[in-house]
Order: C-alpha cells, then sequence, then structure tokens
C-alpha cells in the first residue's frame, strides 16, 4: 500500500478531489492511504497558536517551527521523506511523480501565510516541491496535485498500463490527437488513418503528431527529446 500523510490547518480538506471515482475505489481497497495531521493540535498554548510574525519585518504570518516540528516528530517514522509544497522548490514533474510513486509512504507540509520557519526546513531534512511559477494561498491544493499525479501510476488503480504509457511526458513526448464516436460530427470525420485498422501505420501518425505537437508548443520538452533519441 502507497500511503501519503498530509500536514495541513485544514484537515477536512482531505481526501476530497481524490476521494471520487477510480482514486475512491483504490482507497476502500487499500490500495492506497492518506492521514491528514492537523498541525494546530501540537501548539502549546490554550489559544493553539500555530504562527507568528516574521523577524525582521514585513507583513504576513509564519508558521512557527516549534508547532510544526512537534507535528512532524510526533507523526513520522524514521526513514520517511518529507516534502514541503513551497514556490521555492524543486518543480514538480511527471518524473518526480514516478519517483515518489515508488516511496512507501511520503510526508507533505502544507504551508500557509507567509510559509514555514525555514530552521524546520534544515533540522528535519525537508525537500520542497513546487507545483509551478505562481503563488497559491496554501499548500493543500498543491498537495493534492502531487498526490493526484502519484495515484495514477500506482499499479492497480487506473488499471490500464498502456495508456499510461501513451500518455503527454512519457518520452518527453506530448500527447497525439484522440478521437471516438460518432465518426464524423458536424461533418468532420477523424483522421483516416485510424480506421485504416493498419497497427504500425497508426502508431507513426501518432509518434509524428506528438512530435509535431511538441516542436511548436513546448521547445523545452522538444530539446530534451532530440537528446534522448540521440542517445
Ligand atoms: N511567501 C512565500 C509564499 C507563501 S504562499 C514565497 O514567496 O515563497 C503560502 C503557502 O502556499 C506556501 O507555504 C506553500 O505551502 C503553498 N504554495 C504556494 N505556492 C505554491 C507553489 N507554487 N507550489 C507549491 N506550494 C505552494
Amino acid at each position: 500500500m502507497w500511503s501519503v500523510r498530509v500536514f495541513t490547518l485544514y484537515p477536512e480538506i482531505f481526501p476530497g478531489p481524490l476521494s471520487k471515482g477510480l482514486y475512491g475505489k483504490a482507497l476502500e481497497k487499500k490500495i492506497w492511504s492518506l492521514e491528514a495531521v492537523n498541525i494546530r493540535d501540537f501548539a502549546d498554548d490554550k489559544h493553539k497558536t500555530v504562527d507568528d510574525k516574521t523577524f525582521g519585518g514585513g507583513s504576513g504570518m509564519l508558521l512557527r517551527p516549534d508547532v510544526l516540528a512537534k507535528s512532524i516528530d510526533k507523526n513520522t517514522n524514521k526513514g520517511e521523506r518529507i516534502f514541503y509544497l513551497s514556490p521555492k522548490g524543486k518543480k514538480f514533474d511527471q518524473r518526480m511523480a514516478k519517483e515518489l510513486s515508488k516511496e512507501k509512504t511520503i510526508n507533505l507540509i502544507c504551508g500557509h501565510f507567509e510559509g514555514i520557519d525555514e530552521r524546520v526546513i534544515d533540522s528535519r531534512g525537508i525537500e520542497e516541491i513546487s507545483i509551478g511559477d505562481y503563488i497559491l494561498s496554501g499548500g493543500e491544493t498543491a498537495s493534492i496535485v502531487v498526490i493526484d499525479a502519484v495515484l495514477r501510476l500506482l499499479p492497480k488503480v487506473l488499471g490500464n498500463d498502456m495508456s499510461k504509457n501513451e500518455e503527454s511526458f512519457e518520452n518527453e513526448l506530448l500527447e497525439y490527437p484522440q478521437y471516438t464516436k460518432p465518426q464524423i460530427w458536424e461533418k468532420k470525420s477523424v483522421p483516416e488513418v485510424l480506421l485504416s485498422g493498419d497497427h504500425a501505420k497508426i502508431k507513426d501518425w501518432r509518434l509524428s503528431q506528438s512530435e509535431d505537437i511538441t516542436r511548436r508548443r513546448r521547445p523545452d520538452l522538444w530539446k530534451k527529446y532530440l537528446k534522448k533519441d540521440k542517445k
């Protein structure tokens, strides 16, 4: 079973959208599990304070290191990787999703306000993950993105391994266009080659479509793809 522990001020958000459809079924079947730890439960004072002003001035509040560290120490086990969702982190991608899908348990810390005290990151060996170059109000939605990307890679969750291997970002290429019934819709037919039944030809067509769309839309991926091809 793959498991994820999420540290948050809003545990009620989880599993949220991850409880629907195939992910929900996989959750019931215990193919994966999620535990939401409420950081506030580890605050010591009677007001359950979790944040405070930043030293050196500036607007906004930071999560206190003592409260956050206590929640981590009381809930994680030795050897488990701990990640903080953070705009300063390493950019999350399909490769990282694959890497995380191979861990037994991962821990995700959701920041709020201005973020968290830097000292916890160092003292607890926390790795930082960013889901993109924009600022969210909290790490919860980012966590859901990360978990979603990992879940579809777990064996037995989606059931169809083929569909995963041909998706965007596999082999550094974006996906080719896809079509379903009706064969003619609003006077437009689907590409002839897909009706030919010639699997080799279809494969070639799809690859050339993938190459074309990647070259036009994502020069960064295209460069990687060309490099890979030469190896
Ligand atoms: N002051 C911080 C931003 C804080 S945003 C900075 O400038 O870097 C509040 C919280 O939202 C963060 O602690 C983080 O957990 C989450 N967050 C915001 N943007 C994110 C992103 N792009 N990726 C992952 N987490 C993000």
